[in-house]
C-alpha cells in the first residue's frame, strides 16, 4: 500500500479505531464467511423413538431449513417414555419453529422458562433432546466436532468402567477378571444375595425369601451389606490391588446403613462407592465425609442444580453423575463439569443401557473436555443399535473414544429405527421389555415393585 493510502486509511479509522490493512482484509474475510453462512432456522422438530436393545429410546431430530442440515439429541427416559414425545411436540416445537438455530443458550433458556414449573425428568429430557441437537447442527456448521467447538480436548480419550456381576461372588470376580485381561482398568462388582432382590447382580442364588406382599421381589439392606462385603473382601484377594473397583447402593438402604457401610468398604480403596443414599436423604452426606474417605459418586437421579449445587460446594461427594439427559442436556451438564472443577468434584456421567448412543456421545464429549473428568460408565451396543445409530462411540483398550466427524458425529437410519418399536407400554398391547422377572417391571423400564420382608416398597 502506498504511504498516501495507509494514511488515507488510518484518517478513515477515526482516533480510537485505528486499524491496519491487514486487520481489515482479516474482517472482511470473516464478514463474508458470516455472510455466507446465513444463521439457519429451525424447520421441524420430530421425535424419533426405538428400543433397538429392548430398552426405549428417544431422540430429536431438529431439521433446519438448509438443505441436509440437522442434528440429533437425546431424550431417553426410559420410564415414562411415552410422555416425553408429546412433551416436545406439542410444548416446544411450538416455540422452536422459525427460531434461528445458532442461539442454543437463548433457546435453552427460553424451553427452561417456558413451562414455569420445571426442573422435572419429562420436560428436561424433552429439552436435552432440542439442546442436543442444536449442538449436533452447530458442530456440523463449523465442521468440528462438538469437542472441539467448546475448547478442544484435553484428553484423548475416557477411561471407562464396566459391570461385573453375578449371583455367586466367584462369578462377579470370574467376570472382572475377563474385563481386566480386556486393558479394563475400572470394573463396578455386584453380587447376588442369596434368597433376595438385589441391584445389578444378574441373580440371586436360591430361592426369593417369602414376603408378606405377593409382588415377588423381596430386598432386606442387612444381608446385601454384608454381602457386598464378602464380595470386596475376595475382589481384593483374587484381583489383587491393580484395578479400580466400583459399587453401586443404589440408595437401598437407611442413612446410618449408609454410612456405616461406607466406613467399612474404607479398607478396601473402593474407586468409588456409588448412591450410597437417596436423593431425598441428602444432608446425610456430611455425616459420611466425616467419618469415612470413602469416595462417594451420587446424581443420576438429580434433575435441578438445587440438588447437585450444595454437594458439590460443600465438597460432599467426590463424583457428580449425573443422567445428562436428566438434567436438561450438554449445555448445563458442561456448566455442572466446570463448577465440579473448581470444588474439586470429579464427573463420572451416568451412562447405562438406557441412554442411546446420542446421549452416549455427548457424555464422551464432556469426558474429553473436563479437566475433573473421573470415569465413564460405558454399555455395548449390540447389533440392532449399530443398525439405527451409526457412528457410537468406540472402546479400545479400556478408553472410549469420541467420533471426530462434526457435531456428534453420528447418523440415525430411521428405516431401521422403525423396526424396533417401543414395547410394554401402557395401552401398547405389547409384552414388557424387562430383565426381571417382575411382570410389571415393564410399565416403567426399571426394576419392578421391590419391597421388604414385611410389605413396605423401598426406594431404588
Ligand atoms: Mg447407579
Amino acid at each position: 500500500m502506498q504511504r498516501r493510502n495507509l494514511l488515507k486509511s488510518i484518517a478513515a479509522a477515526g482516533i480510537g479505531g485505528l486499524i491496519t490493512p491487514r486487520e481489515q482484509k482479516a474482517q472482511t474475510a470473516v464478514e463474508k464467511a458470516i455472510r455466507g453462512l446465513p444463521a439457519p432456522k429451525i424447520k421441524d422438530v420430530q421425535v424419533i423413538e426405538t428400543a433397538p436393545a429392548g430398552v426405549r429410546l428417544t431422540v430429536v431430530k431438529i431439521v433446519t431449513d438448509q438443505d441436509g442440515l440437522f442434528g440429533y439429541g437425546c431424550a431417553t427416559f426410559t420410564q415414562r417414555a411415552d410422555l416425553v414425545k408429546p412433551a416436545v411436540e406439542r410444548y416446544l416445537k411450538p416455540l422452536l419453529l422459525n427460531h434461528p438455530v445458532d442461539r442454543i443458550e437463548d433457546t435453552w433458556q427460553m424451553c427452561y422458562d417456558s413451562s414455569y414449573w420445571k426442573n422435572g425428568p419429562v420436560l428436561n429430557n424433552a429439552i436435552s433432546g432440542v439442546d442436543q441437537a442444536l449442538w449436533d447442527i452447530k458442530g456440523k456448521m463449523a465442521r468440528m466436532p462438538v469437542y472441539d467447538l467448546v475448547g478442544g480436548k484435553c484428553r484423548e480419550a475416557a477411561d471407562v468402567y464396566r459391570h461385573a456381576s453375578g449371583s455367586e461372588i466367584q462369578q462377579c470376580v470370574d467376570m472382572a477378571k475377563q474385563f481386566k485381561e480386556q486393558g479394563i482398568r475400572h470394573v463396578r462388582v455386584q453380587v447376588g444375595t442369596p434368597g433376595y432382590e438385589g441391584y445389578g447382580a444378574g441373580g440371586r442364588g436360591g430361592a426369593m425369601v417369602k414376603g408378606l406382599r405377593d409382588t415377588g421381589a423381596v430386598f432386606e439392606p442387612a444381608p446385601y451389606i454384608r454381602r457386598a462385603l464378602k464380595l470386596f473382601e475376595e475382589c481384593r484377594k483374587q484381583l489383587g490391588e491393580e484395578i479400580e473397583l466400583l459399587h453401586d447402593v443404589h440408595e437401598r438402604v437407611t442413612p446410618s446403613q449408609a454410612v456405616q457401610f461406607a466406613k467399612d468398604c474404607e479398607k478396601f480403596k473402593l474407586f468409588f462407592l456409588e448412591d450410597p443414599l437417596s436423593p431425598e436423604d441428602i444432608a446425610y452426606f456430611r455425616l459420611i465425609r466425616q467419618q469415612c474417605s470413602t469416595p462417594i459418586a451420587m446424581g443420576e437421579l438429580f434433575n435441578s442444580p438445587h440438588e447437585w449445587l450444595p454437594l458439590m460446594s460443600e465438597r460432599l461427594i467426590d463424583y457428580i453423575r449425573i443422567h445428562v439427559s436428566q438434567a436438561g442436556g450438554f449445555t448445563p451438564c458442561r456448566k455442572v463439569a466446570i463448577l465440579g472443577e473448581l470444588f474439586g468434584v470429579r464427573t463420572a456421567w451416568h451412562g447405562p443401557g438406557d441412554v442411546s448412543p446420542i446421549g452416549h456421545m455427548a457424555n464422551v464429549t464432556l469426558d474429553v473436555v473436563s479437566y475433573n473428568f473421573g470415569v465413564q460408565e460405558y454399555s455395548e451396543f449390540n447389533a440392532n443399535t449399530r443398525e439405527v445409530f451409526h457412528g457410537v462411540p468406540v472402546l479400545e483398550d479400556g478408553y472410549v473414544w469420541p467420533s471426530t466427524k462434526p457435531g456428534w458425529g453420528i447418523e440415525i437410519d430411521e428405516k431401521a429405527a422403525a423396526k424396533f418399536p417401543f414395547q410394554g407400554t401402557p395401552g401398547s398391547g405389547a409384552a414388557p421389555s424387562s430383565n426381571t422377572s417382575n411382570p410389571r417391571s415393564g410399565l416403567n423400564g426399571g426394576w419392578g415393585e421391590v419391597r421388604k420382608r414385611d410389605g413396605q416398597i423401598i426406594k431404588q
